[in-house]
């Protein structure tokens, strides 16, 4: 039996922003890493892990993860918070990797086995005009993904017109372009027109709306781009508004993908059992890890809604390990979003997941696969501030919610 002797934090990237945490044993050589990635409180979720949580797990048996798991979520009382869930999501992560490495198995074989040969990815196209855009589109493709996100540039892109050509109020806040939902339903459908008529309906294309728009037109978006047969649209709607899929559901067939902002199963569990979305989308470490994640992927097949964890930019190899073993082990699996790391970063995380012509390799290492050179790793830490809040505004002023 291998006991949790502790339980530390160490930080990357700039800011800070990947927190990886170790659980270390009472056996010799015997550890587990986990994802505690933040890019906005890297230093909260850090504090409660090492001076909070971390200290009242010294001694317990590091096997025991499931007891762990729900003694840790009820001990918070106030529970499902996004600081508390990573927190937790990150030792869980460990106590499997340690898991795995007692009995000498990928975590994928403790899960259930293979189901899959490897995990396809999706790739992340975008472009300032449209012709940049197939362009990007192209490459992916070419590379091998079986499936590209297609974006005009970044947050919000399609829906940005310049200040100076709108109304705006007098002595208004200085900005250079506004949000306007009216320009969005615009530009969105004209870019799918676009992209269908150079690339047939042979490709699958995603769009990624980052809850930009009022809800209203997230039903005509949606009603908008059913033509266009998309693989998924995301995130069409902000946490806030999910009741709203009931409305998009009953008038248009646009597949749903939504939950890299959950971290309540108040917010997932109706949209899965009423069947209101297609993909779910939570992040492993946001949701409280492996073991809510495998119940998540569970509960997806019995009513035929597929994962696609996020990844994305700001993710770090743990959790994107994390994310590649449920996904290899899952029949509810649909697609994976896709990362990728600089040479000096996977450095840093030897044996990390290898991605090549779209689709995600494990290696046979016992646990998650990836171990952390924590000097290495310290060494990319940079100083900067965290990452602030979104700051996209409307004409009049107010702030879009991300
Ligand atoms: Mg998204």
């Amino acid at each position: 039996m291998a006991k949790i002797l502790e339980i530390r934090v160490i930080r990357a990237r700039p800011g800070g922003s990947w927190a990886i945490v170790k659980v270390l044993t009472d056996q010799p050589g015997l550890w587990g890493i986990g994802s505690a990635n933040d890019v906005h409180h890297g230093d909260t979720v850090t504090t409660a892990i090492e001076q909070v949580i971390g200290p009242r797990l010294v001694g317990l048996d590091a096997a025991q993860i499931e007891d762990i798991w729900q003694s840790v979520y009820t001990a918070a009382y106030w529970r499902n918070g996004s600081i508390l869930n990573t927190a937790l999501g990150a030792i869980d992560m460990a106590l499997w990797d340690i898991k795995g490495k007692e009995a000498g198995l990928p975590l994928y074989q403790l899960l259930g086995g293979k189901c899959r040969d490897a995990v396809p990815c999706y790739g992340h196209a975008s472009g300032r005009d449209l012709e940049a855009l197939v362009d990007d589109v192209q490459r992916w493709l070419e590379e091998g993904f079986p499936v590209v996100r297609c974006q005009l540039g970044a947050y919000g892109g399609g829906g940005f017109l310049a200040a100076d050509s709108v109304s705006r109020p007098i002595d208004g806040r200085e900005m250079d372009s506004v949000f306007d939902d009216e320009a969005y339903l615009e530009n969105v459908p004209k870019m799918f027109e676009f992209l269908r008529e150079r690339l047939g309906f042979g490709p699958k294309l995603t769009h990624d709306v980052h809850e930009h728009l009022k809800p209203h037109n997230a039903v005509t978006l949606s009603k908008l781009l059913e033509p266009y047969r998309l693989y998924f649209l995301e995130d069409v709607l902000p946490p806030e508004q999910i009741d709203w899929f009931r409305l998009i559901r009953a008038q248009c067939t646009t597949p749903q993908a939504i939950g890299e902002l959950f971290v309540n199963p108040h917010e997932y569990v109706p949209l899965i059992s009423e069947r209101l979305i297609d993909y779910i989308r939570v992040r492993v470490s946001k949701a409280g890890g492996i073991t809510p994640c495998r119940k998540i992927a569970a509960l997806c097949e019995f009513f035929g809604v597929q994962t696609a964890f996020q990844e994305g930019g700001d993710n770090d190899p743990v959790n994107q390990a994390a994310a590649m073993h449920l996904d290899l082990a899952s029949t509810s699996f649909g697609i994976q979003e896709e990362n990728q790391f600089s040479d000096a970063e996977r450095d840093a995380f030897p044996g990390a997941a290898v991605l090549e012509g779209g689709y995600l390799y494990p290696n046979d290492s016992p646990g998650l696969g990836v171990d952390i050179d924590e000097v290495k790793a310290v060494a990319l830490r940079r100083d900067s501030d965290p990452s602030g809040t979104a700051q996209d505004r409307r004409a009049d002023g107010s702030v879009v919610r991300p």
